[in-house]
């Protein structure tokens, strides 16, 4: 079949790739070089443990705070808030026990085999570089705090994440330059990241490319339907391309393309910033989750990375770089000494659902349609095996993980379940 893939982000080129093990034509369809917008600067966590959604409980309470903290995790734009805040209710709905607990499990099946879903993508392109299995991180001032965080570790643990504690000197001998602001933390030895995702992405790209696959340089503005197949992509030049079958991994800008093949989801961008340090003199060896900060650091190829926060801003504002500086200030304030002479800042558009989870199956109303989107904090773990199981689907097929909470129809039932 020749499968249009919209967006060559990670969820897309992966689809690619496992596409053209199966024989199948790969049609890209994205305007941008592929690896260049959320999944560029991303902090490159690769990890099966990554399960806990964003709306945890008690969250609420926190809210508030936050908001007032310029330098806290959360930002509202004032002018944003009316329109986000029926999305903001829904998110928070998902954030009880009972929800967060069946959240992680659907997670913990999606995000299991990333490795193995990366590993013959990777293994084709000559990248095995680009991922490193050298366990993550979590840590915190003293194991008093991280007893705030007690219930989502637990509950980890329970889904088979290994989690070892590390006292102070133990945590040091593996990571020195953590002595200062740290005394305590949980290694992840089954966790693993990039030193450059758009890297990796590209690498993915370039071998889909050498196997044979195509790239318009253009934008999908529709679809021409009939008897619920997708016969061709309208496009922004104005032209059309015909296809067998398409795929809609679109990132953050999904949601329109999804309506137009009647399926409606409540896709939101939570945008993030990314600092990264050149020649910060400190030495990382792998990466780290600042969980009281909730900064992700990750030695990279181009820097030290320090990348988070979340702003509810939609799609169309222009990025606001206090948000980085604010990672920067609080950077420092975990590295006493770093160097910050020269840095690079970036803002991308995570696609994120209420309920932390991404769709991945098939609008009910169309046969020949698949989307793979709203991977929220998470698309670089889950990209590999969502496009593992959108190449089952589209190939016929059954999926090697349950996908049903995974289901583009969920939000037509009201709470997402
Ligand atoms: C600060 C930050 C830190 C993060 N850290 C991590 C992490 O450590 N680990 C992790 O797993 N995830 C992380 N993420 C999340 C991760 O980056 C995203 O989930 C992931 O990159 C999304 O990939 P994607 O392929 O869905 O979308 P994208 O990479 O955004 O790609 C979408 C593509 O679709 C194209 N497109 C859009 N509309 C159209 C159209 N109409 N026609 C054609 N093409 C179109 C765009 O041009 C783009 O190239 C982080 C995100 C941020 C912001």
């Amino acid at each position: 079949m020749r499968i249009g893939i919209i967006g060559t982000g990670i969820v897309g080129v992966a689809t690619a790739g496992w596409l053209q093990r199966d024989g199948h034509e790969v049609i890209f369809i994205d305007p941008r070089e592929a690896g260049e917008a959320c999944s560029f600067g991303n902090a490159g966590s690769i990890s099966p443990s990554a399960v806990l959604p964003v709306a945890m409980p008690g969250m609420w309470k926190k809210v508030p705070k936050w908001l007032l903290d310029p330098d806290g995790p959360l930002v509202i734009r004032s002018h944003y808030l009316p329109r986000v805040l029926p999305w903001l209710m829904q998110f928070l709905r998902h954030s009880t026990e009972a929800e967060v607990t069946r959240i992680a499990g659907a997670m913990r099946g999606l995000l299991s085999p990333v490795f193995e879903a990366y590993e013959p993508l990777l293994q084709r392109a000559g990248a095995m570089s680009m991922v490193r299995r050298n366990g993550c991180l979590y840590v915190y001032s003293s194991r008093d705090m991280a007893q705030k965080w007690a219930w989502g570790a637990n509950l980890r643990r329970d889904l088979g994440v290994e989690m070892q504690e590390l006292e102070a000197e133990a945590l040091f001998e593996l990571e020195p330059d953590l002595r200062g602001s740290f005394g305590f933390g949980q290694y992840a030895p089954d966790n693993g990241s990039t030193p450059d995702p758009s890297a990796l992405v590209k690498a993915i790209y370039a071998q889909a490319i050498r196997d044979g696959a195509e790239h318009l340089y253009d934008g999908v503005t529709g679809f021409d339907l009939s008897d619920s197949i997708v016969r061709a992509l309208k496009l922004a030049s104005g032209e059309t391309l015909a296809v067998d079958g398409v795929v809609v991994a679109a990132g953050a800008w999904s949601a329109q393309l999804a309506r137009m093949l009647g399926t409606r989801v409540p896709l939101e961008s939570q945008r993030g910033y990314h600092v990264t340090v050149q020649d910060p003199g400190i030495s990382l060896n792998r990466n780290v989750m600042a969980v009281e900060q909730n900064i992700m650091v990750n030695p990279m190829a181009m820097g030290l990375r320090l990348a988070g926060t979340v702003e509810l801003a939609g799609l169309k504002e222009p990025p606001n770089y206090a948000r980085a500086q604010s990672l920067l200030r609080v950077g420092e304030t975990m590295f006493p000494g770093m160097r910050t002479a020269s840095f690079t800042e970036w803002m991308g558009h995570r696609p994120c659902l209420p309920d932390s989870m991404p769709v991945i199956g098939r609008p009910q109303r169309v046969e020949n349609a698949w989307l793979g989107f709203g991977h929220g904090h998470v698309g670089m773990c889950g990209g590999a095996t969502t496009g593992r199981e959108l190449a089952n689907l589209i190939s016929g097929r059954s999926p090697e993980i349950d996908l049903t909470p995974f289901s583009p129809e969920r939000f037509r039932r009201g709470l997402a379940r």
